[in-house]
């Protein structure tokens, strides 16, 4: 089995998930006592979110490189950074270690093309929503018509994500705001909606809507489980 580095900490809510993922899936998949064989680094998310919204995106990569070296270093075989946002920094990220990234959109790109879906609503950061490092590698490498909701809705799935998400808080009236930007997604032709952050999932899940889900934390989780365990 090979040794899956976590770049963790953003935020720790959801790498709690990916820890828990990875876990079930080598139980499902080896049996028994099985657990996964995992490096985990876990970063102070405050300073992150602070350089991010300060727009230094530079500095989070530096920050970020010295974390994927320390995995690196503690025997990680590849890479899973435990964000959707911070792939921004991914390509300077790849150029400090020399274990692979197995990048987040790539996950996620390939389980709805299997799905044979050709148009995809996106919720995320608005840096995740509003740049190109994200959906445009959803566009160019895989063909995919990604759709954003409008900027209202944008505001507020990103103070969601920060100020509640981000901190633990589920909060009912934010999951039927989710529900209708979802659906609104969905009525202008998304044919399955991409819960784009890694703790979206912790507020909406599948079984609260019709629409198809795709839980990028899950995905990427689970994709990392695939290489783990391949020969
Ligand atoms: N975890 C979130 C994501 O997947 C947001 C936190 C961050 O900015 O890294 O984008």
């Amino acid at each position: 089995m090979k040794t899956i580095g976590l770049l963790g900490g953003m935020s720790w809510e959801s790498t709690v998930s990916y820890y828990q993922f990875i876990n079930e899936r080598v139980r499902e998949r080896l049996g028994e006592q099985h657990s996964a064989k995992i490096c985990l680094y876990s970063v102070d998310f405050d300073e992150i979110e602070r350089l991010q919204h300060a727009g230094a995106w530079d500095r989070t990569a530096v920050v970020l490189t010295d974390a994927a070296r320390r995995v690196e270093r503690c025997g990680a075989d590849f890479l899973v950074i435990c964000t959707n946002t911070m792939h921004k920094v991914a390509p300077e990220i790849e150029k400090g270690i020399s274990i692979p990234i197995l990048h987040i959109a790539d996950a996620t790109a390939e389980a709805i093309s299997d799905r044979g879906l050709k148009t995809v609503g996106l919720l995320g950061t608005k840096f995740t929503m509003e740049q190109d490092f994200y959906r445009g590698k959803l566009e160019s490498e895989y063909s995919l018509k990604v759709l954003i909701p409008d900027e209202a809705e944008r505001d507020l799935v990103h103070r969601v994500i920060y100020e509640e998400l981000c901190l633990g808080e589920i909060k009912e009236n934010s999951r039927d705001n989710f529900l209708e930007i979802i659906q609104n997604l969905h009525n202008k032709g998304a044919q399955g909606v991409i819960l784009g952050c890694t703790e979206i999932a912790l507020l909406v899940k599948q079984k609260h809507t019709d629409v198809p889900l795709f839980d990028t934390t899950m995905l990427h989780a689970l994709r990392a489980v695939d290489i783990a365990l391949s020969p």
